[in-house]
């Protein structure tokens, strides 16, 4: 007996998610760089982490520690952006990730980790930034 790990999407389904902008490529947790449709800046999409997964569109600036307090003060949601198994992921930063591992922490776990702002159209004013860490 052959189980079909990965069922296909229903036709129907396929088109309402690519008309809602949801579906990148596929249904995919693998981050892609993309040109947002609005103000056509370069950004970085993604579904975050299950459970609750969101569809994450995100400035490309690394983060400084700075950086990341400006953007949540904005009410902007930071991600975690890493090089995992071969591609990039997308995690949101909930309270504790916030606290426990800013951007500028340096050990391991931040190794192969960028901290990014969620994007808004025609910002202006850049975040401040730093290097990236990712590979
Ligand atoms: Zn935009």
């Amino acid at each position: 007996m052959t189980i079909n790990a990965t069922p296909k999407i229903p036709t129907w389904l396929r088109r309402h998610l690519a008309q809602t902008g949801t579906m990148i490529d596929g249904v995919t947790r693998s981050a892609r760089i993309q040109t947002c449709k609005t103000c056509h800046r370069t950004v970085i999409r993604g579904f975050t982490d299950e459970p609750c997964s969101i569809l994450a569109t995100c400035d490309l600036a690394p983060l400084s520690n700075l950086g990341e307090a400006v953007a949540l003060m904005q009410g902007r949601m930071t991600f975690d952006l890493t090089y995992r198994g071969g591609r990039l992921e997308i995690d949101l930063r909930e309270a504790d990730h916030i606290q426990g591992s800013p951007p500028e922490t340096p050990g391991w776990w931040r190794a192969k980790s960028d901290v990014l702002a969620e994007h808004r159209c025609n910002n202006n004013d850049p975040l401040p930034a730093i290097e990236s860490r990712i590979p």
